[in-house]
């Protein structure tokens, strides 16, 4: 491809819009223009890019025997109201109206909509097991879209749903996928981690999320170097620190529990300023609903409640008690719950590890302005149970071998999920097995960010002066230029462009009317992998300059017949690092 010829608008400045390096470099390259909060045009460099992680990510799902379609971005309402996510997916689903009045929405995901197909086509056990896949655009209202496109409201997405009988099958599928998964990120040059998370608002049992680590990535990970354990902040466990045992059978050496006069202070910040005790003196009881029955969640004051954890814990969801439920069974408003008293009142009363360790603590006292200081767990109120409540930090142990787990800043890439009957139940969608029964499919999905893909890459990738791809995604495998704009040099260019060109290399030649200086920024901003320079060496030596943008204090000087055999021997082992079967 010649640059006077394509469709190349490169930036000098850096956008005020861009806030992590790899947007930047992407604006500037000329990969992709913003129109709108969250919503880019993707020019023909990003598209070819694009191209190559949507061929790479079609190939390895069909290995692993999955089939593409592709279904409607526009959905009725009526199907999403079948899950109750109509309402549950909240301001994130984009919602627009027919001109009958009928509600729609554009899709973020698709499992009603696959369910809705498969359950009006698919009868029997033969037809099982499959697994349909798309590479499509998907559509968030997102409230802060961030990094470009690491989180964007329209973005290009691979989602896939496997269909079988029973749990046994969906395990094949599953497994299958998550190979598939490290494959895909293998060849796009991204050294994914895989880590257990939560489901969220897909729903199902087990997931896993494959995360790149990234220091300004948006989601956070804790891994144990020890035996490989890792998860999703959300979802990573940790065990009781080695005093736990000991401080359950301590004696209460503590003073007398003082009621204190607290005006107006409420928060823990206010508390623990107000006393003049550190935050972590302090023990917040958070009041929550479990279908009626009250429960007590106790963490230390400089700690957060893990929601999910709770609900793991207790078996079922809850939602935080109303200000009328906590007045009603403590007799003082929010911000002064304790424990004081509230086992007696049939609150089921539950305890982060950590409280264990605590003596002589902070508390609310269950009546407006007023606290306990002096409190000890053994001896001022009873606890029915002590439970990993808390968001695991660095520091923590692991919950597998109690080494300590280590965290780290991620993007996240993909995640897969075993749904098993969690739409199908719903939505009825059922098949008949051998022995006549009705039984709900078993589902898996499994979704890729296509554009994060690329995103991630640009933020991984780079130096100061640009990006540096890794050669099985960059929208060009070769660059070639050389320092005047006409004459000697210029010819000896167009001769390379053709010998490249004619051993099937992607090159793109700078045959611009720009100064050198322009052409040399050009080339390092869009980072294809191999430099191919005509200029001063040539005039001296005929020679010709030769390096990969990665290592490019190190050229190699090259005679001009030899640069179509040295390009494509750098191109081989280029791709054998990442892709052995494309070199
Ligand atoms: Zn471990």
């Amino acid at each position: 491809m010649r640059l006077s010829q394509f469709f190349f608008i490169s930036l000098r400045e850096t956008p005020a819009e861009a806030d992590l390096i790899g947007h930047q470099f992407l604006l500037r390259g000329g990969f992709i223009r913003r129109l709108s909060s969250g919503i880019y045009h993707y020019l023909p460099l990003a598209f070819r890019s694009l191209n190559k992680i949507i061929h790479i990510v079609r190939e390895e799902m069909n290995r692993a025997g999955a089939q593409e379609v592709l279904l409607p971005v526009l959905h009725p309402a009526e199907l999403w109201q079948e899950t109750g996510r109509w309402d549950q997916y909240g301001e994130l689903l984009m919602r627009l109206t027919d001109r009958q009045g009928r509600d729609f929405c554009l899709g973020p995901t698709h499992e009603e909509v696959i369910v809705d197909l498969v359950r009006r086509s698919v009868r029997s056990y033969r037809q099982l097991p499959f697994n349909l896949y798309q590479i499509a655009t998907k559509f968030r209202d997102e409230l802060r879209p961030r990094g470009g496109l690491i989180r964007a409201r329209e973005f290009l997405m691979k989602d896939a749903y496997s269909f079988d009988r029973d749990e046994a099958g969906l395990e094949i599928s599953f497994q299958k996928m998550k190979e598939a998964y490290e494959r895909i990120f293998c060849r796009c040059g991204l050294n994914a981690i895989v880590v257990e998370a939560e489901a969220g608002a897909i729903g199902g049992t087990d997931n896993l999320e494959f995360m790149v680590p990234y220091p300004e990535g948006e989601d956070r990970l804790l891994q144990c170097h020890q035996c490989g354990y890792a998860a999703n902040r959300e979802r990573a466990q940790r065990s009781p620190s080695p005093s736990f045992q000991e401080a359950l059978q301590a004696t209460v050496n503590c003073p007398t529990l003082e009621k204190v006069f607290t005006p107006q202070q409420k928060t823990v910040e206010q508390v623990s300023g107000f006393l003049g005790v550190a935050p972590c003196q302090l023990v917040k009881t958070l009041l929550y609903d479990a279908d009626g029955q009250l429960v007590a969640a106790l963490v230390p004051g400089d700690k957060e409640l893990n929601e999910a954890k709770l609900q793991r814990f207790l078996g079922q969801p809850v939602k935080m008690a109303d200000a009328h439920a906590i007045q009603t069974v403590t007799g003082a408003s929010v911000g002064y719950s304790g424990p004081v008293g509230l086992s007696e009142k049939g609150v089921r009363m539950i305890a982060d590890y950590d409280v264990a360790l605590m003596s002589d603590f902070v508390v609310g006292a269950n009546e407006d302005d007023h606290h306990f200081i002096h409190t000890d767990w053994r001896r001022d109120f009873s606890i029915d149970d002590f439970a990993d409540l808390r968001f695991a930090e660095a520091g923590d142990l692991c919950p597998k071998c109690q080494s300590p787990l280590s965290e780290e800043r991620a993007i996240e890439v993909g995640h897969i999920f075993k749904l098993g009957t969690y739409y199908s139940e719903p939505m009825r969608a059922t098949f008949v097995d051998e022995s006549g029964q009705e039984r709900p499919f078993v589902m898996g999905c499994y979704g890729i960010g296509i554009s994060r893909i690329l995103a991630t890459v640009a933020e991984t990738y780079s130096d100061r002066d640009g990006l540096i791809f890794p050669i099985t995604i960059a929208p060009f495998e070769c660059w070639l230029m050389s320092v005047e704009g006409e004459g000697e040099l210029v010819a000896v260019a167009e001769e390379l462009y053709h010998h490249l060109l004619s051993a099937r290399i992607e090159v793109a030649y700078d045959d611009r009317l720009e100064s050198a200086g322009v052409k040399f920024k050009d080339m390092d901003l869009v980072g294809a992998p191999i430099q191919v320079i005509v200029g001063r060496h040539y005039r001296a030596e005929q020679k010709v300059e030769i390096r990969l943008r990665e290592r490019r204090d190190q050229p190699v000087l090259v005679p001009v017949q030899k640069v179509r055999e040295e390009v494509s021997r750098l191109r081989s082992e280029l791709y054998q690092r990442l892709d052995p079967d494309k070199g």
